[in-house]
């Protein structure tokens, strides 16, 4: 009967997701069983997914691994029934939505399109924007996500900085590494990317402090996680305008709540969790080689680090 794999994920991704993930399994020669209700004591591996119908996974002593259709598992890498090995998502379909949403809303800010948006009639009042190389961008998180967006803008012209836990090189990203040289990271920039993971180390990282750092009249844009940023230093900063405008994908409470003042802030831009997406048809192939990687006992491909948190 072959491989008994579980989709635990919200039922309405049952559809997108079965084909896929069939095809991707034959392609990589595995028989596989995959189903949304398979008894736990006959399952050998769960593809995840948030709001799905798991939170204990005590019953799954056969599964051999856990894998997540999501790139950031702050909602299950703490979870104390979670024994197996768990891997998180990274789709080159996932990475280009990234890449194209972080490009477009610092593109934005920094042609000051919304200047033009709706433009009284006759008004003819020349502000030509600076070049791209004379505007100073920082990226917070250089991982899958966050090197693409910072290569991406460097390509553009912008002037990359990069952070990170570890020092890495990219090319024409000026690259720091480790809590100590955030602060240097985020001085003088005119715009700031957050692509971090929400981890205890990362929440609340871009504090009044933090914010006070940045260049008069910068631009934020967040498709990370959304304490990530204290939402209180966040608006404080927008309203004595040491921020110019606030870009945000995902917040602390998602659906944002109706009554929140970030939706009525005419300086702060609310997109609904939609920078990006898993996408299908790359997804499902890395998912598949994962799978085929455990069956060969190789070492399993973007493995979480539980003590890390992501
Ligand atoms: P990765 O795990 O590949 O990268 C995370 C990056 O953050 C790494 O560079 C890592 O550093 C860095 N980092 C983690 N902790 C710290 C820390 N304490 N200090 C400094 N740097 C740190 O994740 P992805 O790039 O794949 O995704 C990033 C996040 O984007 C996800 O966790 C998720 O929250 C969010 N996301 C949002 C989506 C949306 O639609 N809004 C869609 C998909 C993801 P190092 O490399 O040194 O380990």
């Amino acid at each position: 009967m072959g491989l008994k794999v579980l989709f635990s994920a919200p039922r309405s991704r049952w559809d997108e997701w079965r084909t896929p993930l069939t095809d991707a399994f034959s392609a990589e020669g595995l028989e596989v069983d995959l189903a949304t209700d398979h008894p736990p004591e006959d399952v050998d591996y769960i593809v995840y997914a948030p709001n799905g119908f798991l939170s204990d996974f005590t019953p799954y002593q056969r599964c051999r691994a856990v894998f997540s259709l999501w790139a950031g598992v702050e909602a299950i890498v703490g979870n104390e029934t979670l024994t197996m090995p768990l891997t998180r998502m990274v789709d080159p379909g996932l990475e280009r939505g990234m890449v194209e949403y972080v490009a477009g809303h610092v593109l934005r800010h920094h042609l000051g399109i919304d200047r033009f948006l709706g433009t009284p009639q006759g008004e003819w009042e020349p502000v030509v924007p600076p070049l791209a190389s004379d505007r100073k961008i920082t990226v917070l998180g250089l991982g899958a996500l966050g090197a693409a967006c910072a290569t991406t803008l460097a390509g553009l012209g912008f002037d990359v900085t990069g952070w990170a836990r570890t020092q890495k090189d990219l090319p024409d990203v000026r690259c720091l590494g480790g809590a100590e040289t955030l602060d240097q990271a985020l001085t003088g920039a005119e715009g700031v990317v957050l692509l971090l993971p929400l981890t205890a180390e990362t929440e609340n990282l871009l504090d009044a402090r933090r914010l006070a750092l940045l260049a008069d009249g910068a631009f934020v844009v967040n498709p990370g996680r959304g304490p990530l940023i204290d939402d209180d230093a966040l608006l404080a900063a927008l309203d004595s305008g040491v921020l110019s405008h606030a870009t945000l994908d995902v917040f602390r409470e998602e659906p944002l709540p109706k009554p929140h003042p970030f939706w009525t802030n005419p300086k702060v831009t609310v997109t609904p969790h939609i920078a990006s997406e898993t996408r299908p048809s790359s997804a499902a192939k890395v998912v598949a080689e994962n799978l085929r990687r455990a069956e060969a006992g190789e070492p399993l491909l973007y493995l979480v680090d539980r003590t890390l948190g992501y």
